[in-house]
């Protein structure tokens, strides 16, 4: 499915996506049934694996902030932020961890913050810690 309007839906996107999610959670909870090229059938079932979007679709799909301070969502409470003075634009940091551990950039530090970048990646979560964190999230369709 592509969105194409002259301005992104924002959080109005439900209105594109829920047709969508009506079909797909047919189609997981009584399967359609197809006819293969020989005459036999079978029973398909389906699941929504991922989204490709763009940063601001991602929070509006997911409902997770994508704007200010902690607006990462790998790093979340870790996310290392700056306001600029003049632009008053959040910049985020500390990105080079993710780099491998001797990975040039991580030396450079006039090209980024000043610092050479020593820490790792943050730790994954679990499938376990990510069922408890959105378990209880209650959303509100906006239309
Ligand atoms: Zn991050």
């Amino acid at each position: 499915m592509m969105i194409s309007v002259p301005k992104q839906p924002g959080n109005d996107i439900d209105v594109y996506i829920s047709p969508l999610i009506e079909d797909l959670k047919l189609m997981w909870d009584q399967g359609v049934v197809f006819e293969r090229f020989a005459n036999e059938t079978f029973k398909m079932h389906d699941m929504l694996f991922c989204t490709i979007n763009d940063f601001p679709a991602y929070g509006n799909l997911s409902g997770y902030s994508v704007k200010g301070h902690k607006a990462c969502p790998i790093c979340e409470e870790d996310t290392t932020s700056q306001q600029l003075k003049h632009g008053r634009k959040t910049i985020y940091l500390q990105y080079q961890r993710f780099l491998r551990s001797h990975h040039p950039y991580r030396r450079l530090k006039k090209a980024f913050n000043g610092h050479q970048e020593t820490s790792g990646p943050p730790t994954p979560l679990t499938g376990v810690e990510v069922y408890e964190k959105v378990n209880n999230i209650e959303h509100a369709f906006s239309k």
